[in-house]
């Protein structure tokens, strides 16, 4: 097949580089993919164009229920963490936190949390149902109800089930409390 101008960056592109669309010349959809995709975020930006996509998206899923499992299998694989995040935010809200926070802003500090906040541990971010003492968890560092990009670390399970219900303050005064019980024992003091 023959190179094609896409008429919106004027570049000569490969029909690769082109949406499949059986009503245009050649099947091939008029705009390169790379344009076709900023335009599509750029209507997106309309609400009632994101609305009515949505819409028609929902009613295409209600017909072929098996494009949608295969459509979300493959999203997960391609966005693990965003996965993570999401479904961590949507248990949170279900406790009935007030979340301000949204997975992909989640995703970022897992990105950039290779440990546990507190004891160092790798965190390892793998599928949620296996929850084991490593798995990060998302900790409300002052215990507060709302879940924001400032009030979150990650902890490893073992790590928050310790914590628990504690604000930051009042576990580091706990671990003083164990210290002071025990350390002298350990040979802490
Ligand atoms: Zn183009
Ligand atoms: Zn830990």
């Amino acid at each position: 097949m023959v190179a094609k101008v896409c008429p919106t960056c004027k570049e000569e592109k490969p029909p690769s580089e082109f949406y499949k669309d059986k009503e245009h010349e050649a099947g091939l959809s008029w705009q390169c993919k790379v344009c076709a995709s900023k335009r599509h975020k750029e209507c997106n930006k309309q609400p009632e164009i994101a609305e009515r996509r949505r819409r028609v998206s929902r009613a295409f899923y209600r017909e072929y229920p098996e494009r949608q499992v295969k459509a979300s299998a493959v999203w997960r694989k391609k966005n693990p963490l965003q996965y993570w995040a999401s479904a961590s935010l949507a248990g949170h809200k279900r406790k009935g936190f007030e979340v301000n926070l949204n997975s992909k802003e989640l995703a970022e500090i897992i990105k950039n949390t290779k440990t546990c906040n507190i004891c160092g541990i790798d965190l390892e971010f793998g599928s949620r149902s296996k929850l084991s003492m490593d798995s990060p968890t998302v900790d409300r560092i002052d215990n507060g109800k709302k879940i924001t990009k400032d009030s979150v670390w990650l902890l490893c399970h073992r790590c928050n089930t310790t914590k628990l219900d504690r604000s930051l303050d009042e576990f580091v005064e706990y671990c003083k409390m164990v210290v002071d019980k025990f350390g002298e024992e350990a040979g802490l003091l």
